[in-house]
Order: structure tokens, then sequence, then C-alpha cells
């Protein structure tokens, strides 16, 4: 007879681990199921996001800041940098080391919670069994009262520039460079194409973004797209927007590059060329024929608000399901899907999660932007705080950008909080702790900061919306 469980998660991502961990906590016998494995061929957990995606980037984007820093930071606070040279293979190798520490962290996760890990390739098949091809090929079928399909992304290639790893890499490739190269190519300026072009660009590359669409940042508050763009092209980023890549031709170790622009077509030459033109879901073989699973006609398993299928008993989360391809929004899907399996009735916010780009300066917001709002016809009182005044940011000398703080004109209510500066991801999450609890400006601006602090610039931007700000010429009037 078959294992049966009250839970099976397909893949072990932060929505899937997530997820499994918690119907584990909630009494529930759980399997989790994953098949990704490193390079030593052994089974790591925690998806794209601690083995590909958010940590290891993060790790190169530390590394290479403090590097920048050494060259370009350390001279006014009166260190001398002279003889700092960057070894690429360390950076890389510690960035190992730690996803190495992370994903095994899973794994004890999993075993101190009693989750069953399989290692596999899952499949829904008809009547809630779900079929694992493991390792070797032979084939299991287990049985589950609930299935949480969770098998995430991966990068969407173009035929233009096809990804061999070598000379065009993907977002993976990106964090796998063992040298600087000298000039390399970004095709998107989304989140990760600048995330990864700061990265080399800090360590000395000579880094050009190809951006199809003519506006920068579009999901952006556009006076922060506007901040960004000024700040990462005086970094060295060479940031064309309204180029579209068209073509890419490999010659030995170097790439030709064909684009289309408002003059017409272009070629350009770099040494290593990044796609980072977004993801798509992962369904491929995961759902049987009759499985009764739908997908929405861009490929995504239909769900839901509460992120159940057409299937009874079935549910998916994370980047295979609607909505933005963040860890944490995958990771708070896992847990209302396992509390609304025991019965509770959690909800989930979806209008404050929070979007984070970590380019330095950071970038940050949470709830709507100025234009969205403008654009519903929602009257709004904006307050806005430069770094470049805040005592705590001079004395980091890192006064670049500014919080700015939206709030409804007739309520006072916050409807956005928005920052580019330093601090701006943990700025940005008070903001959203307030605004879950309906805060208002006026509440924000009564509360006692800790002096100095960058989250000074938040009191002051949530003053300033009233004009009541102390520490800046307040452009409302009271
Ligand atoms: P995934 O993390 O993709 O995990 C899915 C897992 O399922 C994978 O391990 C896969 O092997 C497994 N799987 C798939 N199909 C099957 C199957 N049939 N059987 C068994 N296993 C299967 N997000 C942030 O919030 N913050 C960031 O800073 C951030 N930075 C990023 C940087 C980069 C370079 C990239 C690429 C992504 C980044 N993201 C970031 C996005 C984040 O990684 C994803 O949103 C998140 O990992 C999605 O989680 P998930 O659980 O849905 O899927
Ligand atoms: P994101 O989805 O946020 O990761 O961003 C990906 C970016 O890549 C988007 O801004 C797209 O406009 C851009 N993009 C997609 N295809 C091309 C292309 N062929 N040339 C240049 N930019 C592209």
């Amino acid at each position: 007879m078959s294992q049966k469980f009250d839970v099976v998660v397909i893949g072990a991502g932060p929505g899937g681990y997530v997820a499994a961990i918690k119907a584990a906590q909630l009494g529930l016998s759980t399997a989790c199921i994953e098949k990704y494995t490193d390079k030593e061929g052994k089974l790591a957990l925690g998806g794209t996001c601690l083995n590909v995606g958010c940590i290891p980037s993060k790790a190169l984007l530390d590394s290479s800041w403090k590097f920048h820093e050494a060259q370009v930071g350390f001279a006014i606070h009166g260190i001398n940098h002279a003889g700092v040279t960057m070894d690429v293979p360390a950076m890389v190798g510690r960035k190992a080391n730690i996803v190495k520490g992370l994903t095994s962290g899973v794994a004890t996760l999993f075993k101190a919670n009693g989750v069953t890990s399989l290692q596999g390739h899952g499949k829904l098949l008809a009547g809630k069994k779900v079929e694992i091809t493991k390792p070797d090929g032979s084939v299991e079928i287990i049985e589950a009262e609930n299935v949480i399909l969770a098998p995430g992304s991966r990068p969407i290639d173009i035929p233009p520039a096809p990804v061999d790893q070598n000379v065009i890499v993907d977002s993976t490739g990106a964090l796998e460079f063992q040298s600087v190269p000298k000039r390399l190519g970004v095709i998107g300026a989304g989140v990760i194409g600048l995330e990864l072009g700061s990265v080399w660009s800090r360590l000395g590359s000579q880094v050009t973004v190809l951006e199809a669409l003519d506006t920068f940042l579009l999901a952006a508050d556009s006076a922060v797209s506007k901040e960004a763009l000024k700040t990462l092209t005086k970094q060295g980023l060479d940031i064309k927007l309204g180029a579209r890549v068209t073509g890419s031709k490999v010659n030995g170790e170097e790439v030709v590059v064909t684009y289309t622009d408002k003059n017409g077509e272009q070629t350009i030459t770099f040494d290593k060329l990044i796609v980072a033109v977004g993801r798509r879901p992962v369904t491929t073989d995961l759902l049987a024929a009759d499985s009764g699973v739908n997908l929405d006609e861009r490929g995504f398993v239909h769900v839901d608000d509460h992120c159940a299928t057409t299937v009874p008993g079935v549910f998916a989360i994370g980047d295979v399901v609607r909505g933005m391809m963040l860890a944490h929004k995958a990771s708070e899907e896992g847990i209302m899907v396992v509390e609304r399996i025991k019965g509770h009735k959690t909800q989930m916010n979806y209008d404050l999660i929070p979007s984070v780009i970590y380019t330095h300066p950071e970038i940050a917001w949470v709830g709507k932007n100025e234009q969205q709002l403008k654009a519903e016809g929602v009257e709004v009182n904006v307050g806005t705080f430069p770094f470049a005044a805040s005592g705590r940011a001079m004395a980091a000398n890192d006064t670049g950008g500014f919080v700015k703080v939206i709030a409804d004109a007739k309520t006072d209510r916050v409807l956005g909080v928005h920052v580019i500066g330093p601090g701006a991801a943990e700025l940005v999450q008070q903001g959203a702790i307030g605004m879950e609890f309906g805060t208002s400006a006026e509440d924000i601006g009564m509360m006692v900061f800790s002096h100095p602090t960058l989250s000074e610039a938040l009191h002051e931007a949530a003053l300033a919306v009233n004009g009541h700000a102390i520490h800046i010429a307040n452009k409302k009037k009271r």
C-alpha cells in the first residue's frame, strides 16, 4: 500500500519548505518533494531563493559593495585603501558556503519538525496522488489529503540571446563568474539585471544595460525611478532605455549583440552577457493530463485569492501562481494555505507586499505610488525627506536618496512608503507594519524615533506630509 500524508508539498523553495514546516508544526503528517541537486550532486533544499537567487545575489552584492567602498568610500574617513585587491574565486566561494549553510539548515529544520524529505521529481496525478520519479529512475506513488504545488520559476530565454552559461549566461551563471568581465552586457533593467549588473560594475566591469522599455523601473514611484537612474548612471552603469535586443553572435570568448533603438540598428561587443528578462513558471511534467488542475493563459497555475486550485485539496503557491515573484510572497502564501487546511480563515494582504531592489542605494517600497494613486483619482498629500539632511546618513557618508510618504488627503491614512537610500528595505518594512494597522501620517509623526537613526528620515517624511517636518523646510504649509 502506498504511503499517505496529510500534506504533500512539491518543491522546497521558500514557498514549499515554509509550508511543509508550518504543516508539520500544526500536527499534519507532511512530506516535501524536491529534485534540485548542488554541484556535488547532493539534494539541496531552499529552491531558487537559497541556491541561486535572493541569498547568493545578496552575498555578492555585499562583497562587491565592501570592495567598492574600499576604493571610493574609505578615503573620506581617513582610511588609506592602497593595496586593496579583489579575489573573485574567494568571493564566489564565500557565497557558496553561505548557500550550503542555509540549504543544509532547511534539511535540519525538516528533521527537527518531522517533515519527510523525499528526493525526486513530483507530479500530481488524479485523486490527490503524487508520483515521485527518484534519481535512480524508480517511481513511487504516494497519497495525500492535501497537495501544495510550489515548483517555482526559471529564467525566461529569448531567441536573440540563447544562454550557453559561458559567454551568454542567465542569473545563475552570473553568480559564478570566476573573474571580472571587462565588458559586461545585461539584457533587462529589472530587479535581477540591476542587482547583478551592480555586483560586477563595482568590481570593475564596464556594464551596459539594454532595456527594451523607454521607462526605467516602471513599477517604482516615478520620483524614485528618476533618482535611481541618475545614481546608477553616476556609478557607471550605462543604462540604455528603448534598446531592444534583436540578435547576438558568440565569437570565441566574446559576443556581438545587436539591438534596435530610436536611431535604428546598433551593435555592441561584450565579454559576458547576462540575460535577465524575467522569469516564468515551472510546470514541466508537473500535472498529469487528468489531474484536474488548470493553468491560466500565461502558464501559471490558476488559483483563487487563497491559492486554491479548482481541485479541492490541491493548492499552488509562490512563483508558479499570479502575483509578484518574491520569496516573502511565496512563504506567506505557504503559511496561509496550511492554516486554511487546518480550518483557520487566514487571509493574505496582497496590497502590502514590500518590493526591494538591493542596489546601492537600496530601493524599496510598499503600497501604491504617486502616479498610480493619481491615475485612480485619489487626492494625496506627500512628504519627502532627503537623506542629505539626516545626521546618521551624514555620519555614514551615505546621503543619497530620500524617503517619500504618501497619505490620503482626506483621511491622512498612509497609502505608500517609497525609499531610495541607505537601509531602504528596513525603513519600508516599518512603513508596512504601520500600514497593516491603518496608520496615518500623523500617527508616525507622533511616535518617538531613536536619534540618530536612518529611521528618523521616515519620521520626518511622515511629518512633512502635513507640513510638520522639523529638519527640512516644509513644502506643504500647515
Ligand atoms: P523556487 O524558489 O523556485 O523553488 C521551487 C523548487 O521546486 C525548486 O527547488 C525546484 O527544483 C523544485 N521543483 C520544481 N518542480 C519540481 C517537481 N516537479 N518536483 C520536485 N521539485 C520541483 N526574491 C525576493 O523576495 N528577494 C530577493 O532579494 C530576490 N532576489 C532574487 C535574485 C535572483 C538572482 C533570483 C533569480 C531571484 C530572486 N528572488 C528574490 C526571487 C525568489 O528567488 C523567488 O520569488 C522565490 O524563490 C520563489 O519561491 P518558490 O518557492 O515559489 O519557488
Ligand atoms: P523583470 O521582469 O523585472 O525581471 O525585467 C525584465 C526586463 O527585461 C523588462 O523590463 C523587459 O522590458 C526587458 N526585456 C525583455 N526582453 C528584452 C529584449 N529583447 N531587449 C531588451 N530588454 C528586454
